[in-house]
């Protein structure tokens, strides 16, 4: 099939209020038949916190009904770049940590198979940590991470998989490389000083707000391109990187977040990347029912969308 067929309804014949829910009114099929797979993972059973994370895929397809085909920006469509579709969610047991860990790896794995990159809503961040089991197979691969949190914590109640132990876990277990991680946006108060111990020993790069505040976003992202180096990249943007007061429905959110503006800008400079997969998380419907926090995550998912579109097609071609 051939990218004609992966074309957005047209708002001009379809009203965004109609037609089948899917991500940017897309088509449904098979991770097998697409460049890019945009998925669902509707697992909020990692939280500590306040839940509802699993709504966040169905919520987000809702309001990325409003998301447009060509960036105002780049001038870039991604659909006339790509094969893209929405591929559904993946199994998830909302009774069960240990089952939906293996199952989400296991579907993430067939995705790999498919060729297709993967780009995945969430879920909360504990999903990260599967993703990356089922498409990490040649080696550790870099992070860029937006977060408020470093979610490299060790357990929380005793338990090593939840939404703060993610990144901890996929160290330990090869799929990332710590000297080819950045995250950015860090800030709030912690439970105890050696809270950045081990993201400080293992290497990784932490931008707090107020460095980026300070230098300034195009030299925080120069530096983020600089560490990955070009080599295999995961992008993953947890949605309390960004200010409560523009993203509200998240389940542990931080004051003194990136505005939506800045993060959409920082997105767009990471251009290009070897992108091997990208999930955006955290995002709470049932805390937000205004729908603007998932309004927010649909346009920073388009973004991410371009920039995996463009990083695999190569440089504008229309
Ligand atoms: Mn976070
Ligand atoms: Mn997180």
């Amino acid at each position: 099939m051939s990218i004609e067929d992966f074309q957005p309804l047209d708002s001009g014949v379809v009203p965004r209020f109609a037609g089948p829910c899917s991500f940017m009114r897309l088509p449904f099929a098979k991770p097998r038949e697409v460049d890019i797979a945009l998925l669902g993972v509707p697992f909020d059973g990692g939280t500590t916190n306040r839940t509802g994370a699993r709504h966040g895929p169905r919520e987000i397809r809702n309001q990325s009904s409003l998301v447009r085909r060509v960036h105002h920006v780049t001038g870039v469509s991604p659909f006339d770049l790509l094969r893209v579709a929405d591929c559904g969610d993946a199994p998830v047991n909302p009774l069960s940590i240990d089952d939906s860990l293996t199952t989400i790896a296991s579907y993430f794995a067939d995705i790999r198979r498919s060729g297709a990159v993967p780009l995945a809503i969430g879920g909360d961040h504990l999903i990260t940590l599967s993703i990356l089991r089922g498409i990490v197979k040649d080696g550790p691969v870099g992070l860029i991470q937006f977060d408020a949190h470093t979610d490299t914590y060790d357990s929380f109640f005793g338990s090593r998989y939840n939404h703060g132990t993610p990144f901890r876990r996929a160290i330990e277990e090869g799929l990332l490389d710590p000297k080819r991680m950045i995250q950015i946006g860090l800030r709030g108060a912690i439970s105890h000083r050696s809270n950045y111990d081990f993201a400080n020993d293992a290497g990784i790069r932490i931008v707090f707000i107020e460095e980026l505040v300070e230098r300034g976003i195009n030299d925080i992202m120069s530096e983020a391109r600089s560490i990955v180096a070009g080599g295999p990249t995961y992008i993953s943007f947890d949605i309390d990187v960004i200010d409560p007061s523009m993203a509200p429905g998240t389940g542990t959110p931080e004051i003194g977040g990136l505005t939506t503006r800045e993060a959409q800008a920082m997105i767009r400079l990471l251009r290009p990347l070897n992108i091997v997969g990208a999930d955006l998380v955290e995002v709470s419907p049932p805390l937000d029912p205004s729908g603007g926090t998932a309004l927010a995550a649909a346009v920073l998912m388009f973004e991410l969308l371009c920039i995996t579109a463009e990083s695999i097609a190569g440089p504008r071609r229309t």
